[in-house]
């Protein structure tokens, strides 16, 4: 079989024709596939559901730190809340803000706080200082982007690698004072599944921005959701290697049990140093007198401890690893053999990244649509849904059966193969 990128114009006009002709069978089954959502299945949610029954009419609800869960106060979470996001965060109980039931609403509040309100040590907020930029390796996560773009931000962009964010592109930028920080995602990111390398964890953590200001939102949502056990990423402690270099007002890290629980009804968190702490209780202190601690309490009581996490983890890895194979196996006999795409191989997380040939990443995405199969639109993965090369497309495989995901990989790999073609037949 030739590769795509040997084949003349004839040639590729004859293998089209064929395509074409799959392609009209496939929208003619009225097929409804999607690989768009980054949900868990219900199977996953049930595995969570025995935690409901960690609290009834009966159960004490006094936290470790003497709170009664279901009145107010504790603003910043119950100890042991904070104890076991600590564990996700890779920081210290002393560390962390417990929230709500989503890590993207912390980073918003977040991130309206630095724009309205000057951070520890300077007089001006984001939002009256001129032209603020914000980092965004790409591809990433669309809803970062949204957030920042939401706020005005200017969204430089670095590329990602497979160790984390081009390290000497950031360290330029850093040098320009409107920088006020970046996204980062160290462990599975959002679309790839890459994992930060030491040298990137203490290349972040040494960073000397020229703002005082500058702040990384580390949002680090999969830190333990390894697909393998004897392969899998170290969840790094960033907050400990900033402080060795004396930089922990620079960073902070968010995470959430979306993809552990419960994604409508899970525990959000933050760590931060001291002064961040006290910069954000100060602020969310005025929307909120506490969040959820009874959800806190459930969670707290239900999982106890790493190796709880862990052990949970494993039965959402057993689901999920077929999954991710099945898509694997389709690329790699689909689009191998003709040398056409890159993907990803993640160890864990949630999605898979592929780059189909430039130019035609709009257009997969349209004949998926038409031959019915819904995927994340093409340019999400990078600001403002521009990806200036046309390649990259998310795969998200948690949602749909094993059938459904194989003929969903099917549909995908042969309007990719589509898309290729017609692009060299012009
Ligand atoms: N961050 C990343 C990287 C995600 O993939 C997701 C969910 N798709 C979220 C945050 C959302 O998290 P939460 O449910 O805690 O708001």
């Amino acid at each position: 079989m030739k590769k795509y990128s040997e084949l003349n114009r004839e040639e590729a006009a004859g293998l089209l024709a064929g395509l074409l002709a799959e392609f009209e069978e496939k929208k003619a089954a009225g097929l409804k596939l999607d690989m768009a959502r980054g949900k868990p299945n219900a199977d996953q949610l049930d595995f969570s559901r025995e935690m409901l029954d960690t609290l009834n009419s009966e159960s004490p609800l006094i936290s470790e730190d003497g709170l009664h869960c279901a009145n107010y106060m504790g603003l910043d979470g119950i100890l042991e809340a904070k104890r076991l996001m600590a564990l996700m965060l890779g920081v210290n109980a002393g560390e962390v803000f417990v929230g709500g039931n989503s890590s993207l609403n912390l980073m918003h509040d977040l991130m309206s706080f630095c724009w309205m309100f000057p951070l520890p040590g300077c007089e001006k907020p984001w939002g009256k200082q001129e032209s603020p930029k914000f980092i965004c390796p790409v591809p990433g996560y669309d809803r970062h982007f949204a957030v920042s773009g939401h706020f005005g931000l200017e969204m430089p962009t670095v590329p990602m690698t497979p160790g984390g964010p081009d390290m000497d592109a950031v360290e330029e930028l850093v040098k320009d004072p409107c920088v006020k920080g970046m996204w980062c995602m160290p462990v599975y990111s959002n679309p790839q599944g890459h994992s930060f390398s030491s040298e990137t964890v203490d290349r972040l953590a040494a960073l000397k921005p020229a703002a005082p200001d500058f702040r990384i939102f580390c949002d680090n949502s999969y830190p333990v959701h390894n697909l393998y056990d004897d392969r899998q990423a170290e969840n790094p402690r960033m907050l400990e290697a900033f402080g060795k270099r004396g930089h922990e007002n620079n960073i902070f890290i968010f995470t959430s049990t979306s993809k552990v629980s419960f994604p409508g009804a899970g525990v959000a968190a933050i760590g931060a140093s001291k002064e961040n702490l006290a910069y954000i209780n100060r602020h969310i202190s005025i929307q909120t007198i506490g969040y959820d601690k009874l959800n806190q309490l459930r969670h707290a009581r239900y999982f106890k401890d790493l190796a709880g996490i862990h052990a949970h983890m494993r039965k959402h890895a057993e689901v999920l690893r077929p999954k991710f194979a099945t898509v694997l196996e389709t690329l790699e006999r689909e689009l191998s053999p003709i040398d056409l795409a890159e993907w990803t191989k993640p160890l864990g997380g949630y999605f898979i990244s592929i780059d189909v040939v430039p130019g035609t990443a709009k257009r997969v995405v349209a004949l998926c649509k038409e031959a019915g199969l819904v995927m994340t639109p093409a340019g999400a993965t990078h600001p403002y849904g521009n990806d200036p090369d046309d390649k990259t497309i998310r795969i998200a495989p948690s949602f749909p059966g094993l059938d459904e995901l194989k003929a969903a990989g099917e549909v995908f790999c042969l309007c990719v193969k589509i898309a290729a073609l017609e692009h060299i037949v012009g």
